[in-house]
This record gives structure tokens, C-alpha cells and sequence, in this order.
């Protein structure tokens, strides 16, 4: 294969950029020639200057901007043979032989009957003399791969759609935002959001803001009259002190019946039964408009990268294959696969069979989905007669991170709905010697799921010595039947410290199970830990503001993030920032690099580059500094650029927590509550770790956390992350070496 074409069709959505730019650079590095289509459809119909080589600087500066560069758009005559006809004349005529189309259902649909019909298209050219024998005898089917570019994340074959994590952000800060005019008020919102036939931006929301109330199409409210649960439900929430009624709907909502329930309807119910003064916030094309998240620029980046890769397989020709995710694996299906199960959700929908809509939408969904409804209730459910009433701790330890707080209100109220009595232990194990130990109730936690922060208090004290004495006798005080720590690595220390002495202290001997939450990232036994995906965001935020203040000089600016001696917020900050370098402790910084990376600097700003971006971990090297970088850069940096540093410090920590971070958070406290319920009267309770590996919720015992961990440099042996480092390194060059 020799030259390939990418298109972007259908809605945009925010990621497609990112995804463009790495489809072009790793064809590129790949040793391949690439086209954009641009306007989708359309411009493969139409062909001409719609069909455009693309070099590597072509798609330079692109990572960061919502929608698509290359256009997008809607064409019915695509739907026709007559225009895939034209198209295929097109693709033979700029001699494309594969393609990666960027879009939805509809988009991949399309490709995937272009592809079916090639052979027939090809004899027809021939026949009616547009191509020559020699070229048809030439034409093989075009190998085609397929990303998801679509914000309300409907589709099969992947976890996560191009551009749905940015739509959440769009959505949450909205719901943020109306949440403290509604508070001041005293009024009650209706919030519509995207979402045909697909409630998991409806979901999310709600579950990330702590809304009052969610209808999504997968499960409409039950009961002839669901207005009433509705109402009597909001009125509750009033009565027990809240300040604001949120109503989050999908605009592809119905009731069992199959009628739509439109926002205006919810508004009308709430002014006429329960007198609330009551508006309406369409959000629309908000949604899918900005600057993509940090997620959907990492994602994209490498959804284009495998796509470059799955196209060179024979797969791809035999049908068109859907790059996905799954957690953070990248995935390839087949299309047919996709679509069926994509389409069957829809045909459930319609039919009202609203159990099978749920079933197909996967796990995590029904789940979210429970979860959801138990946290928006008013009171906790009514004890069930054969579930102890259990006495549960919750406890954080480490540096702050953003999403502690809505894991604390997640785990406190889950825990109440289940009957249990629910102890924040503030001030972390510090406190816990104290004896600061004090009962929550279900409004204790209104409110903490979007605020940043720790309410309960966190720092890096372990317990030593006489500490476990009282510890243990707090215990016993409180009686505690489990404990959940939410934290970073002082709390797994702390708890495998514990856990050694369970002999020694009988009281120790009780479910515990840790959480992961650091903006680190550097924890053993998960993928991920809650804060890390905010920090994530912010560094990104503000070294797009760096980027821009710079680009007026020829200037190259050194920024320095967090991590301790773990690279992942450096190494995914650079790729989703475009940095040209990044410095990190596992790989190690020598002088030679250095040297190497100001020589390449220079020569790319002799050739007219106007921004330099280096990244570097905090702990990359101890005495190649920042500050040493800085000077050696300045001074080789001669009269050609200027150098400049920044080091980001606690504001990683700070900022309310991101969607991401705040769905993780709830998720894995719903399962912390659900595993001391579970494992409290086993014969052997343990201490484990709870956390997410290649996509499924996990738990590991605490005694084998000590061997995943590098304990001189604390941080896992080993990190997913670090296979990217090749993809990141060539997204990264100025131009292929
Ligand atoms: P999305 O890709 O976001 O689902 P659409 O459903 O509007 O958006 O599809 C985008 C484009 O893909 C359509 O305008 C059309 O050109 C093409 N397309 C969609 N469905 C088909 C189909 N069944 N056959 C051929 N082309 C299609």
C-alpha cells in the first residue's frame, strides 16, 4: 500500500483533530502517502482539490482545536450507488487504496458499503469506459478502518466515543455552573442534553453533579405515573434542606409508552404540582464544541496511530474494522459486529423492551445506572431484615487529590442505602490515633460530589509504633466492622503496615480495602487513580495559555509537572499538548540527550519553528534540574530562541474534580462498600487494594502490593503508559527523522 486517505464525516466532534494528526504522522513515519478528504462524503464525490496530500506540518497546531479541519458533512447522495460510484472514481483517480473514516454509525455504515460493493463499482467504471482496463485489472478492495468520532458515545466496539469525554466536561461545568444560580434561588432546573437514542451523557452527568433526577431512553421512570415518584421524589429533597431540584433529561427521552417526555413537559409538571419556579437549559451545541479534554487528545492520538496499523492488515480489506477502547486498551473489532449490537440497542429501544436496552449497553452502564438512582434518593432505602448493620470507617491518606470528595459522598451514602452506620475518620491516620471519628448522616455529604479538595482532611502520616495501639482501640470504640481508605500511597503503606500486625491486633482483623486516589498515578495494583485524569486536565489547560503567550517570540518553555518519581502526568501532558520533548525519571535524562534535543531545537527554529515545549517530571533527573535545563538551553539556544521555565506546583492538586474522575471515584467507592459488605463475616477478611486493570474493576491483596511496587522509587514495576512512548515520540518530531 502506498497512499492512504483520511475523512472526517457525520457530526464532529472534539478529538477528531487529534485523531487526524496522528493518522497523517504515523502514515507518514510508516513510510505511506496520505490525502485528507475534506467535507467528509462530499468531497470524495466531488474529488478534484476536495482530495489533498497532506505533509507533516499540514496538521501542525491542530491537536488542541475542536471540530475538524478537514470539514465534515452530511451526503445523501452517498447513500446512493450512483454517488459511491463517483466516490470509488475518485479514490481510483488519486490512487487511494486505504481508508480511514472518522465519524459515526452512519459514516462507518457507509464506508462499509462502499467497500462491499468495490468489485461491482470497479466493473462498471470499466464498462462504461471512465477507467481503463488496465487500471480496473489494477484495483484491489480498498482496506478500510474505522475511529468513532460522535459525543454521545453510542456506539459498539468501543468504551469511549472521539469527543464524549469532552462533552461531559461541557456538560458538568454547565451543571456546575446552574447548580449555585439554582442554590441562590431556590429553583429547580430542567438540563437537556444530547442523546438520541443513548443516555450515557444524561447518566454521566447526573452521576458526575449529583443530580436530582436522570431520564435517559434506556429506561424510562416506571409507573403510569411516574410524574408523581417524580415529584414526591423532588418535594423530599426540598423538605430535607436542599437548596435547588436538577433535572437532567436526554433529548431522545421517553416514557414506557414510547412518547417522547420533553424538557417543557418536566418544567410544566414541576410549576403546576409543586409550585417550583422552574427553567429550562437546552445545552445544544455547546456540547460539542471547544477544546478536547485531555482524554479525548491522548485517545485520538492513539486510535489514529493503530488505525495506520490495523489498515496494513489483511482484516481491514475483508471488512472494515473499528479501532476502540477498552479501559485503556486499544481495541479492533469488526464493523458488522458493531453496528448489530449498536443497532440493536435501538431496535430495543423502539420496541420497549427496556431491559434488553440495558443489558446491551453493557455493564458499567446498568451499574452507573444503580448508582445513580440509590445517590439522588432523599433518604437512604429501608434496611434490608437480613443484612447486618455494619460499621463502616472511611478514611483518607496521602496528598490531596480531586475526587476525594465525591469518593467519600459516594462511599458514605452507598454505605447508608445499605444499612450500614457510615464514620468519616478525619485528618487521616494521624486522626485515626486521635480518635477524630465522627458519624455521617446522608445530607453530612450533599454537595461534596463536585467540589474539589478533601472535607475530611488527608496528609502523609503512616503510623509507627504506639499507633497501632490506638488505632486499634479506636476500633473497638467505634466498633467498626470494615474501612475504606481513599488515598495515595501513605494510606497503602499505612494499611499494609496494619495488615502485618493483624496477630498482634485482633481489632485490625476486618475488611480494608484501599482506593486509589493520587494524581500520581503511581499506584500499584490499577491503571488509573482518581485525581489523576483532573490533574491531567489542568496542566493542559494551562500549558495551552504557555503556548499561546509564546508564540508572538521564538521562545521554548520548560515545563516542570508533578508525579514524584512517576512519569504518567508528564508523558501524557506532552503527547496531548504536542511537546517535542519529554524528560522522564523512568527512562532517565543524560547529557547526551540533552544536547542532542537543543541541537534538533535549533536547527527546527532555524527552519522558522516560533515554539519550543518540553516537558519534564519533577524527579526526571536530581542534578539536571530546571533550572540547569533552563540555563543550558538559554545559552545553546544562542540569538536563535529564548528560553523560559515553568513550574506548575499545586495547582495539579487543586480544581474541582474532572467527569473522569468523579464517575472512577464513584464507581470504585460503590465497590468498596459492596466488598466489605460482601467479605466482613468470611472466615479470612483481608486488606486488599481495589482498581482498574486493562478495563475491568479489580481487587489485589495488600501483602502482594509490596512486590508490583519499585520501592526506591515508589512507583508500579510496571506502567502501561510507558508502551506509548514510541507513539508519542513520533507524534512529536518536527519531522520524520
Ligand atoms: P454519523 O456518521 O455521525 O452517524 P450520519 O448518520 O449522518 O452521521 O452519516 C454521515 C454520512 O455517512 C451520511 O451523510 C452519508 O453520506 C453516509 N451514510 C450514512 N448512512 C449511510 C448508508 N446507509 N449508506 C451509505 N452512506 C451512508
Amino acid at each position: 500500500m502506498k497512499r492512504i486517505a483520511v475523512l472526517t464525516s457525520g457530526g464532529d466532534a472534539p478529538g477528531m483533530n487529534a485523531a487526524v494528526r496522528s493518522v497523517v504522522r504515523s502514515a507518514i513515519s510508516k513510510g505511506l502517502e496520505v490525502c485528507a478528504i475534506y467535507e467528509g462524503y462530499e468531497g470524495m464525490l466531488e474529488g478534484g482539490d476536495r482530495i489533498k496530500l497532506l505533509n507533516w506540518r499540514d496538521v501542525g497546531g491542530i491537536l488542541q482545536q475542536g471540530g475538524t479541519v478537514i470539514g465534515s458533512a452530511r451526503c445523501d447522495k452517498f447513500r446512493e450507488r450512483d454517488g459511491r460510484l463517483r466516490a470509488a472514481l475518485n479514490l481510483i483517480r488519486s490512487g487511494i487504496e486505504g481508508l480511514i473514516i472518522i465519524g459515526g454509525d452512519g459514516s462507518l455504515t457507509g464506508a462499509h458499503i462502499l467497500q462491499k460493493e468495490w468489485t461491482g463499482l470497479v466493473k462498471e467504471l470499466r464498462e462504461s469506459g471512465r477507467i481503463s482496463d488496465e487500471i480496473a485489472d489494477e484495483q484491489e478492495i480498498p482496506a478500510i478502518v474505522g475511529l468513532v468520532g460522535s459525543i454521545d458515545n453510542d456506539m459498539h466496539g468501543t468504551e469511549m466515543t472521539i469527543g464524549a469525554d469532552t462533552a461531559l466536561h461541557r456538560i458538568v461545568a454547565a451543571v456546575d455552573a446552574i447548580t449555585s444560580t439554582a442554590a441562590s434561588h431556590q429553583r429547580s432546573f430542567v438540563v437537556e442534553v444530547m442523546g438520541r437514542h443513548c443516555g450515557y451523557l444524561a447518566l454521566m452527568g447526573a452521576l458526575a453533579t449529583g443530580s436530582d433526577w436522570a431520564i435517559i431512553p434506556e429506561c424510562p421512570p416506571e409507573g403510569d405515573d411516574w410524574e408523581g415518584k417524580m415529584c414526591a421524589a423532588l418535594k423530599e429533597g426540598r423538605e430535607a434542606g436542599r437548596r435547588d431540584s436538577i433535572v437532567i433529561i436526554a433529548e431522545g427521552a421517553r416514557d414506557r409508552s414510547g412518547n417522547p417526555i420533553t424538557s417543557q413537559h418536566i418544567k410544566d409538571i414541576l410549576e403546576t404540582r409543586l409550585g417550583e419556579d422552574t427553567r429550562i437549559t437546552v445545552l445544544g451545541h455547546v456540547q460539542r464544541g471547544g477544546s478536547p479534554s485531555a482524554y479525548d487528545r491522548n485517545l485520538s492520538t492513539r486510535l489514529g496511530y493503530d488505525a495506520v496499523k490495523a489498515l496494513l492488515t489483511p482484516a481491514a480489506i475483508a471488512e472494515p474494522i473499528v479501532i476502540g477502547v477498552k479501559g485503556n486498551m486499544i481495541t479492533r473489532t469488526p464493523l458488522t459486529a458493531c453496528l448489530n449490537k449498536t443497532w440493536e440497542v435501538a431496535e430495543a429501544i423502539k420496541s420497549r423492551d427496556y431491559d434488553r436496552a440495558m443489558a446491551l449497553r453493557g455493564g458499567s452502564f446498568g451499574e452507573s445506572f444503580t448508582i445513580a438512582r440509590t445517590l439522588l434518593r432523599v433518604f437512604p432505602s429501608m434496611p434490608k431484615s437480613n443484612q447486618k448493620s455494619l460499621r463502616i470507617g472511611v478514611i483518607h491518606s496521602g496528598g490531596l487529590a480531586p475526587g476525594m470528595n465525591t469518593a467519600v459522598r459516594a462511599a458514605i451514602r452507598l454505605g447508608l442505602d445499605k444499612g450500614f452506620v457510615m464514620y468519616g475518620i478525619r485528618n487521616g491516620f494521624r486522626g485515626f490515633v486521635d480518635g477524630n471519628i465522627e458519624e455521617f448522616d446522608w445530607m453530612s455529604v450533599a454537595g461534596l460530589s463536585s467540589t474539589g479538595g478533601a472535607e475530611l482532611g488527608t496528609n502523609r502520616y503512616i503510623p509507627s509504633r504506639g499507633d497501632f495501639y490506638a488505632i486499634a482501640q479506636n476500633i473497638e470504640k467505634y466498633n467498626l466492622d470494615g474501612l475504606v481508605m481513599i488515598g495515595g500511597l501513605a494510606g497503602y503503606q499505612s494499611v499494609i503496615e496494619m495488615n502485618k500486625r493483624r496477630e498482634s491486633f485482633p481489632a485490625f482483623k476486618i475488611p480494608i480495602i484501599c482506593m486509589p486516589a493520587t494524581i500520581n498515578n503511581n499506584l500499584p495494583g490499577t491503571d488509573l487513580s482518581v485525581g489523576a485524569d483532573t490533574a491531567l486536565n489542568s496542566i493542559v489547560e494551562v500549558i495551552g495559555k504557555i503556548k499561546q503567550s509564546a508564540v508572538a517570540s521564538q521562545r521554548t518553555f520548560i515545563v516542570e509537572v508533578m508525579g514524584k518519581y512517576c512519569g504518567y502526568l508528564a508523558m501524557m501532558s506532552a503527547m496531548a499538548t504536542g511537546a517535542e520533548r519529554v524528560y522522564l525519571h523512568e527512562e532517565g535524562v543524560m547529557l547526551k540527550n540533552l544536547v542532542d534535543d537543543v541541537e534538533k531545537l535549533s536547527q527546527d527554529f532555524r527552519r522558522g519553528k516560533r515554539l519550543g515545549l518540553i516537558v519534564r517530571n519533577e524527579k526526571a533527573n536530581e542534578l539536571y534540574t530546571t533550572d540547569f535545563m533552563h540555563a543550558l538551553f538559554e545559552e545553546e539556544g544562542h540569538d536563535l530562541f529564548d528560553v523560559r521555565q515553568a513550574v506548575l506546583g499545586h495547582m495539579q492538586q487543586g480544581g474541582d474534580p474532572s467527569p473522569f474522575d468523579r464517575i472512577f471515584a464513584t464507581r470504585l467507592a460503590s465497590r468498596c462498600i459492596n466488598f466489605v459488605g460482601d467479605t466482613f463475616d468470611s472466615d479470612e477478611v483481608t486488606a486488599v487494594c481495589i482498581g482498574q486493570i486493562e478495563g475491568r474493576i479489580e481487587t489485589l491483596e495488600m501483602d502482594r502490593v509490596p512486590r508490583k511496587l519499585d520501592d526506591k522509587h515508589m512507583r508500579p514495576k510496571k506502567q502501561w503508559w510507558m508502551k506509548m512512548r514510541e507513539l508519542a515520540r513520533i507524534m512529536a518530531q518536527s519531522e520524520p527523522d
